[in-house]
């Protein structure tokens, strides 16, 4: 039975609503007061406070349908979009709560009975992980839902013990996959093919129990809680009868309408799905507040947008074409977020004049990337040559990477980073003029993200340190 990604999302919030949940709307992707994260990256951000016990609601379970974006700080998918089948920079979380009231058993329960009551799909097609500590979940999928052992997976990685940034509420989860099938490469959670495409994750359900600290300590909750996510897309596909979340409805009508402005006619086309996706990632974005600038939010929205116009250009865009799509975006999306359509021509002024003030360097730029890509002997691409291109065509190092890893090459990100060092000595040296105002401002980006990714993107950090 086929289903819309709309009733899909209907349907969620009918069936939790039914059994005593609280629909509630989605909040904005600029998160409400809180500076340890970049953009709203879960349905459960903005319960965070009442899984901590520091505010309360009058109610204590709840659904909502959540936009969220994932690209930048602890989840980030810019990188897998266009690579895998499953990952979006923008993409809707749908979830249900509990603060306090149920906990693992019903929320087990509850996912299983949506799946193959409501939308019936086949019982053999799922499997799923638990913690690996976690007998309890491991009795109630086997003994309750029925589940055979084989198809319960122990994991002991943090895939199975899910936290929203470094700090903040936290637990472990059991994860849903469905299997789409043999014909689709990639094996089960938990082996070495497990990143391929036919085991996709669709659900987690986290067993909130901790608050972890900035010093890494474990609290317990004051009330064990229940968040669980399940990504609006994945589950559409799979009720769509196809293997990919972009050919769900929705992606399949912003892939035709991108293909038509920029004149391509390989539907296929990797680009056309990377455009896709970041039409809404920006589209909504902007919508909530975000403007692109050269720090903070707005320096990942800049990358996002440029790198949209990147893929543009390859596929032989003659004109300035990326904010033509929100016309498709808001046929598509507008109905459920009428704010797209309120604001249509803000959205469109915004990637228009972006847009128009990159493409005067963007074709300087991939002419003298992809001459040096040609005469490059070995697979790295030099970091001064990165740097240089950051530095004065305002290509971001993941821009650079993005095209170079579609030509099988790499950055070396060790040199990019000493490049930046070494020029921003000599700009300190070269003048002492504006000194002050000028370390206010990287202090303020500095504190404002380190915070969510030190480890993994110190070259984000630099990058939004440095502008
Ligand atoms: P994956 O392992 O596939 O990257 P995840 O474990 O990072 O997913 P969670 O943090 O558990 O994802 O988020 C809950 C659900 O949200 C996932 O089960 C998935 O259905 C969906 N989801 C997560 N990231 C994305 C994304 N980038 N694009 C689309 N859906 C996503
Ligand atoms: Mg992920
Ligand atoms: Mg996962
Ligand atoms: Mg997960």
């Amino acid at each position: 039975m086929s289903k819309t990604t709309a009733e899909i999302r209907r349907a969620f919030l009918d069936y939790f609503a039914n059994h005593g949940h609280q629909i509630v709307s989605s909040s904005s992707l600029v998160p409400a007061d809180d500076p340890t994260l970049l953009f709203t990256n879960a349905g459960m951000n903005q319960f965070k406070d009442v899984f901590l016990g520091t505010e309360t609601r009058r109610y204590n379970k709840a659904t909502s349908s959540q936009r969220c974006v994932r690209a930048g700080g602890k989840h980030n998918d810019l990188e897998n979009v266009g690579y895998t089948a499953r990952h979006h920079t923008f993409f809707e979380m749908l979830g249900n709560f509990s603060f306090g009231d149920y906990f693992k058993q019903q929320a087990i329960q509850h996912a299983w009975k949506f799946l193959t009551e409501v939308l019936e799909l086949p019982k053999e097609k799922l499997l799923v992980t638990i913690f690996h500590e976690d007998d309890e979940a491991f009795d109630i999928w086997n003994k309750e839902i029925g589940l055979p052992a084989d198809k319960i997976i122990r994991i002991a990685t943090s895939d199975n013990f899910w936290s929203m940034g470094d700090t903040g509420p936290c637990g472990p989860c059991s994860e849903i996959f469905y299997d789409h099938g043999e014909h689709i490469w990639g094996g089960p959670p938990g082996t070495p093919e497990e990143d391929g495409d036919r085991f996709i994750e669709i659900w987690n359900l986290v067993f909130m129990q901790f608050n972890r600290t900035a010093d890494g300590v474990m609290h317990p909750l004051p009330k064990p809680s229940i968040d669980t996510g399940m990504g609006l897309e994945r589950i559409s596909a799979i009720m769509q009868n196809v293997h990919s979340n972009y050919e769900i409805d929705i992606f399949q009508k912003l892939i035709a309408a991108a293909a038509q402005i920029v004149g391509s006619t390989d539907l296929e086309d990797k680009s056309l799905r990377v455009i896709a996706d970041h039409i809404r990632s920006c589209a909504f974005l902007v919508c909530d507040g975000v403007m692109p600038s050269n720090e903070g939010r707005g320096y990942v929205l800049r990358r996002i947008i440029r790198r949209a116009v990147r893929h543009g250009y390859q596929l032989g865009a003659k004109d300035i074409f990326f904010y033509k799509l929100i016309d498709e975006l808001c046929n598509q999306m507008g109905e459920a977020y009428p704010e797209l359509i309120e604001q249509k021509p803000v959205l469109e002024k915004v990637l228009k004049v972006e847009e128009e003030q990159f493409s005067r360097t963007l074709e300087r730029g991939m002419t003298i990337l992809n001459e040096a890509l040609t005469e490059l002997s070995g697979d790295v691409v030099p970091g001064e040559l990165a740097f240089k291109l950051y530095d004065t065509y305002g290509f971001p190092a993941d821009l650079t990477n993005d095209v170079a890893r579609e030509k099988g090459f790499s950055i070396d990100q060790e040199g990019f980073d000493r490049a930046m060092t070494q020029q921003r000595e000599r700009a300190q040296q070269a003048s002492n003029f504006g000194k002050d105002y000028n370390d206010a401002i990287f202090a303020k980006s500095a504190s404002e993200f380190l915070g969510y990714d030190a480890e993994n993107n110190s070259a984000e950090v630099v990058e939004l340190f440095d502008q």
